[in-house]
Parts: C-alpha cells; structure tokens; sequence
C-alpha cells in the first residue's frame, strides 16, 4: 500500500528528503504548473482535478479545463517519476440532501467521467499515465451502478472520495462495498487520516491513499513519533488544544532531528513548520510502514482479501 502525500506550492518538499516520495497534487489556480515548484520530483504522482477546491469556491469549470491543467503540469515530469494518474473530475456529493439531488450529481458524474475518458483517449499520452475514475454513489446499488458503467468506459483505475464527512465506520463500509466491486489493487482512497482506518486499508489490499496529516499537524504545532505512533503538542506553543505536551525532542533518526532535533520546536515562522512536516511525514510513514508489515504477516494464510465474501 502506497502512502501518497497530499501537496500543495507552500508546503515542504518531501520529495527532496526522501528518495520513495508518493505525492497527490490538485490543479488548482495556485497550483499551476506545480511540478516546477519542486526540485525533486516524486516517484510516483497523482494529478487530482481539485473538484472539492471548485466546488467550494463556487466556482464553474469544465471537464477539458481541468484536464488541460492537468496535461499542462505534465510539462515538468519527466522519466523519474514512475507512474501518473490523472484524477477525472467529479462532484462531490457531500452537500446534495434530497434522494433526487444525489441521483441527478452521480449521473453527473458520470457524463463527466465520460467526457474526461474521451480527452483522455485522443490525447495519447504515454503508458505510465493513466485515467482514474472516482466513484460515486450515496448507497450500495448507486455505488455499484456507478463501478459498472465506469468499467464500461474503460476506467481501470478508481479512487474514492466524498468520505470525508462521514465516520470511521461509515467510511469502512463503503470501502468494502467498493472491494467486492474492484479489485483492490487498483483502488485509491483520498483524504485519509486515522491510523485504523490505515490498518483496515492495509488488511483490504487498497492500492495507496493520500493524507495531508504531516502538514497539517505540524501547522497545528503537533510533533509525531513512531513505535508506538504517537502525537505531542510543542510545549513552547500557545495553541489552546488539549493532549499532552512535549517540551524536549525524543531520540530520532529523520532528516531533520539528524542535524538539528530542536528544530521541530521552534512554533514559527514557517520554515520550522516545513521542518516539522518532513519529521512528521517520516514517523507516520514508519507507522504506515509496520502496518503494511503486521498486516501482510496476517494475511499470509488467509484468503488475501479477508473481507471478500
Ligand atoms: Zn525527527
């Protein structure tokens, strides 16, 4: 399982610290050409549509749009960068209410994803990148009609997204819904942030998922660590959060506390936060790391997919 880090222009680069660096980047309007932003690219990529930025700006854009974007940041890639996927774009279905409204933004979705395969046929672009489908569906059957007409256009990568509101069991059902319906090897999750949700992923077979959680604790002043996966809040901080504090650094072997542990300490300006985020990114990789370990051994004897039925 593939842990892609999701990036935007003003975050660390990760990808300069550590030589494996999965990353997910959006094209949205500040994100242009964001390849150019890097110095070293990551190995594998996955160019997301921004859909959720769109929808939540109320902003209009169109299928060719984004995919233009997309094909515009390709102009930085280059053979180091193993495999890309292009994220089509989609609605995200969060907000719909009424049984209508959901019906009407999966059929949406999927005339868009039908447009997108359409551009991205005539584009010819090379075998390394490849179109991922998202899934919609607000419950089983819409889910599995969705699954099957995507399949019918060709789509044989998928990701899953629009879990965000939904809680840690909610998100594992539809999960498993979607396994007995692709093949979990070839399925994405986007936006993921708890360690158990992890270890489920990882015991499904689910081929990567993307989390921001490196960046966004270290914004929030919380430092991680590893074995046991733990989070503290920086001791010098004045966040008023609640959860334990640490005042000195514990032993560490990242980049960062390799030349300067105290470094992570300091709240801001932004550059310590950058510092913390690349900290942060390796314990939770290590945690990621163990799972997929502990979980494989798991699986060794059993049917591959334990939750098939
Ligand atoms: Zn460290």
């Amino acid at each position: 399982m593939e842990f892609y880090i999701s990036w935007s222009h003003s975050d660390a680069k990760y990808c300069d610290y550590y030589k494996e660096c999965p990353m997910l980047i959006s094209v949205i309007p500040d994100n242009k050409r964001p390849l150019r932003k890097l110095n070293t690219l990551p190995n594998k990529l996955i160019i997301d549509s921004g859909g959720i930025f769109y929808r939540n700006q109320n902003k209009k854009t169109t299928v060719e749009q984004i995919f233009n974007l997309q094909v515009d940041a390709l102009q930085d890639a280059n053979n180091s960068i193993e495999t890309i996927k292009l994220v089509q774009l989609d609605i995200p279905m969060l907000d719909k209410r009424s049984l209508s409204d959901k019906y009407q933004t999966m059929e949406k979705n999927l005339y868009f994803a039908w447009e997108y395969m359409n551009l991205f046929t005539k584009s010819r672009l090379p075998s390394n990148i490849q179109p991922m489908a998202v899934i919609q569906g607000f419950d089983g059957p819409s889910v599995q009609h969705s699954v099957l007409e995507l399949k019918k256009m060709g789509y044989k990568y998928f990701g899953i997204g629009s879990l965000l509101s939904k809680n840690s069991n909610e998100q594992l059902s539809t999960i498993q819904t979607v396994v007995r319906l692709v093949e979990a090897q070839y399925l994405h999750i986007f936006g993921v942030t708890g360690i158990n949700q992890i270890y489920e992923m990882s015991s499904m077979n689910i081929s990567s998922f993307d989390s921001t959680r490196p960046t966004k604790a270290a914004a929030y002043y919380s430092v991680f660590y590893s074995n046991p996966f733990r989070t503290y809040i920086l001791g010098t901080s004045r966040i008023a959060k609640s959860g334990p504090r640490l005042f000195e650094p514990l032993p560490c072997s990242c980049p960062v506390c390799s030349i300067n542990p105290y470094d992570i300490f300091i709240p801001s300006p932004r550059h310590y936060m950058k510092l913390r985020s690349i900290h942060n990114y390796y314990h939770l990789r290590n945690t990621i790391q163990n799972i997929i370990s502990q979980t494989e051994r798991t699986n060794d004897h059993v049917v591959p997919n334990v939750l098939r039925p």
